[in-house]
């Protein structure tokens, strides 16, 4: 069993937080693992905890434009979630469930070794850049930590309730795509 498989596993077996009762499937992750570039959201939605792929229905479809935008794709990142278990009614993850389930993430970061790491939405950019992160004011800044490129941008689900948000959505991607060619990541 590879490294990835088992750690699934253990992902699919866990009971470490109350989360483990609602879900309908665990939300490992999607994507290549050999890839360097990594997107990470919150949690996963209703359409996720019923599919088991992180980033499907609405938000998911946005997600998967952004990137073909940009000449990106989601066979060629990664994708995952701080939290592997839907939170009942889309709420937002609880501090406790994210300190129970960020070391999976760890883990596959681990596993992946990314040069650019991508946070998708405010929760993400407050667990992984900075607790005091203001997404609206700071998506598309960089900064570099331990070898790893981070920048975060609007979730899609944000950017499905205000279309206004989407052109500057749009120039994040754009300089993402940019830097992963530059570091020869694509
Ligand atoms: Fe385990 Fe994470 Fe699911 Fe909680 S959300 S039960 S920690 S896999």
């Amino acid at each position: 069993m590879t490294e990835w498989e088992s750690l699934r596993e253990q992902v699919g077996a866990c009971t470490a937080c109350e989360l483990c009762r609602t879900r309908t499937n665990v939300v490992f992750g999607d994507g290549d693992i050999h890839a360097k570039l990594l997107f990470i959201g919150e949690a996963p939605g209703e359409q996720e905890d019923l599919s088991g792929i992180p980033f499907v229905g609405a938000a998911g479809k946005l997600l998967d434009d952004l990137l073909t935008s940009v000449g990106l794709s989601r066979e060629r990142v990664y994708i995952a979630n701080i939290l592997k278990c839907r939170p009942p009614n889309n709420r937002d993850p609880l501090p406790a469930e994210q300190e129970a389930c960020i070391p999976f993430l760890r883990r596959q970061t681990a596993l992946l070794q990314p040069r650019i790491i991508v946070c998708v939405g405010r929760i993400a950019a407050c667990k992984l850049i900075d607790p005091d992160f203001r997404i609206m004011r700071q998506h598309g800044e960089w900064i570099e930590r331990r070898g790893i490129l981070m920048t975060a941008v609007l979730h899609p689900s944000a950017l499905l309730r205000a279309q206004q948000n989407r052109p500057p959505t749009y120039l994040d991607f754009v300089e993402i795509a940019r830097r992963a060619r530059e570091e020869n990541l694509i």
